[in-house]
């Protein structure tokens, strides 16, 4: 079942008019919220990002907090599974085809699909990833439903059955395809700064607390190609893959080749902080 405009629905009978702004420009915004035992992980901060995309973009939030939190519990219960992903979508409406905003009510979308959690195999192993030049535009703070550069730089990844391709501007590590991204070298925890070259990540956040939180030693701050290539550990995480280990960059060895005691750590503290939220009484 899923919510467009005010209404429940299957799938299968939702529409759209074709002069939706959605599909004419891309012009819209949207979120992706895990969801544990059957309740949102970090709402509030979803929601913050949310109005942020939808300032970035000048669209009014269509509604208070409140009421997108009653919303989602609605989308939760009818659908199937404890754990989901919210995906979560608002364009700016339907109206005769002119890049001028129109006065036209916006188009609310969400669904739920089952989260699954990352294989097994790839958490023992680690996983591939390849690196290519960020050619995005510089709002890449703004969570945009136009994500053209992004479906093809990550098919680049496909393409050589990776699973992300890790993104380099001006010599600099920005995020991945579809994932933020973070380096330990020289036994020090290294996450690029926010900045409107990159998706502020909402498990970006959970890892820097985590790490804050355990004595982990990291530093925000830019981080070189060259210390990329040369870390001991890469580390991708994003709401729907967790944290996962990235053993091969470009087909070259990535430390020892294997998930490192950076990963593992990590990986412990974040199951048990999800584990928190799902007896419900973690900090948020
Ligand atoms: N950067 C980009 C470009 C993304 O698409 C995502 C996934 N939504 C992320 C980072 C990770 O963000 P989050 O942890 O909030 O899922």
């Amino acid at each position: 079942m899923i919510y467009l405009n005010g209404k429940f629905m299957p799938i299968e009978e939702a529409c759209i008019p074709v002069l939706d702004r959605g599909f004419i420009f891309g012009d819209g915004v949207y979120e992706v919220i895990p969801v544990y035992s059957r309740k949102p992980f970090r709402l509030a901060e979803h929601l913050d990002r949310l109005q942020h995309s939808l300032d970035g973009i000048r669209l009014k939030n269509p509604f208070g907090n409140d009421e997108w939190s009653h919303l989602l519990e609605q989308i939760i219960t009818k659908n199937d599974g404890e754990d989901q992903y919210i995906y979560l979508h608002i364009t700016r409406g339907v109206a005769k085809r002119d890049h001028a905003f129109p006065q036209v009510p916006p188009t609310i979308f969400i669904m739920s699909n089952p989260l699954l959690p990352p294989p097994a195999e790839l958490l023992r192993s680690g996983a591939s990833a390849i690196t290519a030049i960020d050619n995005r535009w510089i709002r890449c703070d703004v969570k945009a439903i136009s994500l053209l550069p992004n479906v093809l730089l990550r098919q680049m990844a496909v393409d050589v059955q990776a699973i992300e391709t890790i993104l380099i501007r001006d010599g600099f590590l920005t995020e991945g395809a579809a994932s933020n991204i973070f380096v330990f070298k020289n036994k020090m925890l290294l996450a690029p700064p926010k900045s409107h070259l990159m998706l502020p990540g909402i498990t970006y956040d959970v890892i820097l607390e985590l790490a804050t939180a355990n004595q982990i030693a990291h530093e925000v701050r830019e981080i070189s190609e060259a210390e990329i290539r040369t870390a001991n550990e890469i580390l991708l995480t994003s709401s729907t893959k967790e944290i996962m280990p990235i053993t091969k960059l470009d087909g070259e060895t990535v430390g020892t080749g294997k998930p490192g005691d950076m990963f593992t750590q990590l990986h412990t503290l974040y199951q048990q902080y999800k584990a928190t939220h799902m007896r419900g009484n973690a900090s948020h």
